[in-house]
């Protein structure tokens, strides 16, 4: 059995340290690329979001690669999500692959149902290669997040453009070879301070605009689709926030329902003057952490969505008033398969203009008042 499972940012380290340590064999997919988005577009339906389209590419370039077991998601709640996995069955054996596909459902508390799907993916093993496994992938989850943080803090001040890049991806390398809890700490640490080299002290701005980017967490986690909105707003001096990382994700939709802990509720709190039902997806969310932002004094938000996303959607149509309200700039951006680099280019400088001259003319109102 050889297992594949889709890209969502650098959400591979962890799976594959997970599967691997638990004895299966994994076939990373290539990462997305022109030619990934290009066969899932030419085999899904044209109205399915841009995370299917995606994944379809990612599953067909693993099976070219010998993958013959796809580990998927599933979900339930208003959006399509929950489908996903069915309908992605249907194209690929109606494209004549032969493989299983196995749907991880949201555990809801039910740790032998989750025990159960994992082991049709890694066969038996002892509750103790369990722990030991989930330790080891938590620690590199918690490192890949820790690095995307410290990127994010030093991209605006980089020596030379791309050096804070290429240093992210030589220590998430070094955390992907780590074959203990110990070497990931080593990795971290040397990550950290890979990262942190980079820096020009005489390119040290005191007070760079801050932006923080909300969204559906697909579109927000996987830098090629959205054509690395992360790097270029680094690499134009804006220190970058995201409302979501990995781990956030899996402790809130994986553990905390599998141990029915309760869910964080600041963003439904800060959200609810705006959107008080949930609508599916992070919907909620992309409101109540724009409504954060403001409340952090953030310079501008950047909302991310698949194009038809429609949790995203109905958070769209609320930011206005969130951004008139709490006076921070907002703006969407909606990514498709014919979306391109150079419209997305266009528009961060336009935004990162407006986020510029409306922070000078709340810096010259508080010098007259
Ligand atoms: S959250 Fe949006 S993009 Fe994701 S599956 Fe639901 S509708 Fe599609």
């Amino acid at each position: 059995m050889k297992i594949t499972f889709a890209h969502m940012g650098n959400l591979y380290i962890t799976v594959k340290a997970l599967l691997e340590d638990l004895g299966a064999e994994v076939v990373v997919p290539p990462m997305p690329s022109k030619r990934t988005l290009s066969i899932g577009s030419r085999y899904s339906p044209e109205f399915a979001c841009l995370p299917l389209k995606v994944n379809i590419g990612n599953y067909i370039e693993a099976m070219e690669l010998g993958a013959d077991t796809i580990a998927m998601a599933g979900g339930v709640g208003p959006c399509r999500f929950g489908l996903y996995g069915e309908v992605q069955r249907e194209i690929l054996k109606a494209l004549g692959y032969e493989f299983e596909m196995i749907i991880i459902e949201p555990p809801q508390g039910r740790l032998r149902h989750v025990l159960r799907q994992l082991g049709r993916l890694v066969g038996r093993n002892s509750v103790g290669k369990y722990v030991s496994a989930v330790r080891l992938a938590w620690a590199k989850m918690t490192a890949v997040d820790e690095l995307e943080k410290v990127v994010q803090r030093v991209r605006p001040f980089e020596s030379r453009r791309g050096a804070a890049t290429a240093a992210l991806a030589s220590a998430l390398k070094l955390v992907d070879e780590a074959s203990s809890i110990a070497q990931v700490k080593r990795a971290l640490e040397d990550g950290r301070e890979m990262l942190l080299s980079v820096r020009a002290p005489e390119n040290s701005v005191p007070d760079p605009p801050r932006i923080g980017i909300v969204g559906e967490v697909y579109v927000v986690l996987e830098p090629f689709v959205n054509f690395e909105v992360e790097r270029r707003l680094g690499e134009m001096g804006v220190l970058v926030e995201r409302s979501i990382y990995i781990g956030d994700w899996v402790r809130e939709h994986l553990f905390k329902d599998l141990l029915r802990l309760r869910k964080g509720r600041r963003p439904y709190d800060l959200a609810k003057p705006y959107l008080c039902h949930f609508v599916g997806g992070h919907g909620v969310e992309t409101v109540g952490h724009t409504v954060e932002y403001a409340k952090r004094r953030f310079d501008g938000v950047i909302q991310l969505a698949p194009f038809t996303c429609m949790p995203e959607i109905v958070a769209q149509d609320v930011l206005p008033s969130v951004s008139r309200d709490l006076g921070i700039p907002v703006m969407t951006l909606v990514f498709d398969e014919h979306s391109s680099d150079a419209g997305v280019l266009t528009r961060l400088e336009a935004f990162v203009d407006l986020v510029e001259r409306s922070r000078r003319r709340r810096a010259a109102k508080g010098a007259r008042g």
